[in-house]
């Protein structure tokens, strides 16, 4: 594609990287079939194309409008058109280039201000886990839409004690300590049962930085990662191999931490580092799968269906993982049409964009109840509670799953 950004644009870092990424688009459309806002919308403009189209006339100087804003407020960052796209379109990336270049032209109204701002402050911040405390014991008398993000309390076992001399250290995050606590500590019993000790960071570091960077606040990212690459460097130093994320929107932001602070001179080898370091859950039990099969008590009518969530399957960029660990477990996966499309959970998009998000999460739930499953397994704390809303069938973390089943 031929692009015409402005002289004081293409002078920064942003503005070239923004260059080749459109340089590389060949217009060709595969991107398209695979975007669920264009599946649901029918519209070129809704899809990963027409954004793109968009975001080009922004930087090269053009007017944005409330449209072009809302265009792009409805994409998902889901990046199944980066999967799908034969050019090696890094989509996500103009995408936020794009999107802020749209905010500094467009003023929000103000409601949908204060709402991104309290998203912003309310799910980051530390009143976020008393709050959902609260709001788990007065369930009952909360009404149905508050009542349906709320995912049931569970109890779950004691954090292993056996130390090791393979360490991994998790990141402490944001929502998923309080929403779901029992997911870090299943995921700490398995790899204590693959030789491996779990090291917990530091009371200072929090959020990966992804719902600020979602939510038009990238320098509120940036410091949030710089916070956590303090945090984690002493655990790092004392020999952590790895840094695991039982969370795959965390684990995709946090392996951007290099591309995000590479030109921060305090930061920007630091962040490279914990870019190298950090791994999907899956991929740190993927290897020990036959060491674990041999260590669980399934029933072989038992049947499970997989939600790869997009920041696995596509932000990470492990296609059929999830599908692949649960087999070589022992686990009979059913199969599921539409694998690749989003969940409509996406961050906060289920509030900002509530009856997209539903329409998506219908049609997911459709394919994943198909083959009747017992329960459906996910990698990602939003899917598992935006998923959990919609139907009956139990819903849960898949490391939580092989957890239970340990003998
Ligand atoms: S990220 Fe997802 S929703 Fe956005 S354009 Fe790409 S496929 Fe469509
Ligand atoms: S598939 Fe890739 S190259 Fe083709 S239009 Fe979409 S983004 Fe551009």
């Amino acid at each position: 594609m031929q692009t015409n950004l402005t002289d004081a644009f293409l002078r920064t870092p942003g503005g070239q990287e923004a260059d080749s990424i459109l340089r590389s688009c060949v217009h060709c459309g595969f991107c398209t079939a695979t975007c669920p806002t264009y599946l649901l919308l029918g519209d070129e403009l809704d899809g990963p194309r027409g954004r793109i189209y968009l975001m080009k006339q922004v930087l090269e100087g053009g007017t944005a409008t409330r449209a072009t804003q809302l265009h792009l407020d409805r994409c998902l960052s889901c990046r199944a058109c980066e999967s799908a796209c034969p050019s090696g379109v890094n989509y996500a990336r103009l995408l936020d280039t794009g999107r802020e270049a749209v905010e500094r032209q467009v003023t929000r109204p103000l409601g949908t201000r204060a709402l991104r701002a309290l998203l912003r402050a309310g799910l980051t911040g530390r009143l976020f886990a008393p709050l959902y405390r609260l709001g788990q014991v007065c369930r009952a008398i909360l009404p149905r839409q508050l009542r349906e993000k709320l995912l049931a309390r569970k109890s779950h076992g004691p954090w292993p004690a056996q130390p090791h001399a393979r360490k991994v250290l998790f990141p402490r995050g944001c929502v998923q300590p309080a929403m779901a606590p029992s997911i870090d500590v299943a995921a700490a019993r398995v790899l204590d049962r693959l030789g491996i000790e779990v090291v917990r960071s530091a009371g200072s570091a929090g959020c990966c930085g992804a719902i600020r960077q979602h939510l038009g606040d990238p320098d509120g990212a940036l410091g949030e990662a710089r916070r956590n690459i303090d945090a984690w460097w002493p655990a790092i130093e004392s020999g952590a191999e790895a840094i695991v994320s039982t969370a795959s929107g965390c684990g995709v932001t946090i392996k951007d931490y290099g591309h995000l602070l590479r030109n921060d001179g305090d930061y920007a080898a630091r962040a490279a580092r914990v870019s190298a370091l950090t791994r999907d859950l899956s991929e740190i039990i993927a290897p020990g799968s036959a060491a674990l099969a041999a260590q669980l008590a399934l029933d072989p009518g038992e049947r499970v269906a997989v939600q790869a969530p997009c920041t696995h399957q596509h932000g990470q960029r492990l296609p059929g993982a999830l599908e692949g660990l649960l087999r070589a477990v022992g686990a009979t996966v059913v199969p599921v049409d539409e694998a690749h499309l989003c969940c409509g959970s996406a961050g906060t998009y289920s509030i900002l964009q509530s009856d997209l998000s539903s329409q998506l999460r219908e049609r997911k739930l459709g394919h994943l109840e198909a083959n009747r499953p017992d329960s459906i397994l996910s990698a990602n704390i939003g899917c598992i509670a935006h998923l959990s809303a919609g139907t009956a069938t139990k819903v849960e973390h898949w490391v939580e799953w092989i957890e239970v089943r340990l003998r």
